[in-house]
């Protein structure tokens, strides 16, 4: 691709566009994953492509949560992999938790090159780090390869998971999550934390804490509240998605 001037007002999101087709090509991706995105970036678009005001109250409450958690994990699939692979890492490593690379459609290979991606992403950012963060960034585990554990609720590949990361887990962060899943983990009793573009989807609704925001940009403003010592607040979902579509409804009078 061509290089992109700073000044073109959709830069961030035709590099994403980018990042998915090479994804793609290199077998990172279900087939299934460029739908996912477009829709995606259509409420994105509506958005303002911006993080809004209740989304960064989401990525405070969630920030607060997994510093409160006791066994959090990231848990990762195809699309948010290449989006945000590096800032899951980085709050991974600031968390003390583990990543696990967890995707609906589950193949050996797929597997193997998510795990062999976040690790190189991984060692990458540890080798460019200063001294101080490098060793919590190279001591990130980088689970999923083993699934010794369950989803009880789920059937089939979708309910396979690690015993050493989901199953185990309290507080789980899982950008791009489906609904059924997100469904079985709340009811399984651990705050799920999703991020979520679509303020209407049934992973919106059933999370503990939605954050309506492209996956990157929350990611990596997580990484950087979690830094502040944010505390949990008395909690309302339901107000940050009618928020969001209040927000995209009234988009056509903001646009151009
Ligand atoms: P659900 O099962 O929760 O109702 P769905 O079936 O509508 O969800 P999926 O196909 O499982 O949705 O996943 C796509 C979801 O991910 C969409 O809701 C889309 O808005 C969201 N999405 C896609 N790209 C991004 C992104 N870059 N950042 C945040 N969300 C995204």
């Amino acid at each position: 691709m061509a290089d992109i001037p700073d000044s073109h007002p959709r830069k961030a999101s035709l590099i994403s566009r980018q990042r998915m087709v090479e994804a793609s090509k290199r077998g990172l991706l279900a087939e299934s994953a460029m739908i996912a995105h477009g829709r995606g970036e259509a409420f994105d678009y509506l958005l303002g492509e911006r993080t809004s005001d209740s989304a960064s109250l989401a990525i405070r409450e969630a920030s607060a949560r997994l510093l409160l958690a006791e066994r959090p994990v990231i848990s990762m699939n195809g699309n948010s992999t290449v989006l945000a692979g590096s800032e899951a890492i980085m709050i991974a490593s600031i968390l003390g938790c583990p990543v696990e690379v967890n995707i609906y459609y589950r193949t050996s290979e797929r597997m193997e090159s998510l795990i062999g991606e976040l690790e190189s992403l991984r060692d990458r950012l540890g080798r460019d780090s200063p001294k101080m963060t490098r060793e919590s960034i190279m001591g990130v585990e980088i689970l999923g390869a083993v699934a010794d554990g369950r989803i009880p609720g789920l059937e089939g590949p979708r309910s396979l998971c690690s015993s050493q990361g989901i199953e185990q887990a309290d507080v789980v962060l899982v950008p791009l999550e489906d609904g059924d899943r997100c469904e079985a983990l709340v009811s399984l009793g651990k705050q799920v934390i999703a991020i979520d573009l679509n303020p209407l989807s049934r992973t919106s609704k059933t999370a503990t804490v939605t954050i309506v925001d492209d996956v990157a940009r929350a990611m990596g403003r997580i990484a950087d509240v979690l830094l502040e010592n944010p505390t949990t607040t008395d909690w309302n979902n339901e107000a940050v998605l009618i928020d969001a579509l209040e927000i995209m409804s009234s988009s056509s009078l903001r646009i151009g």
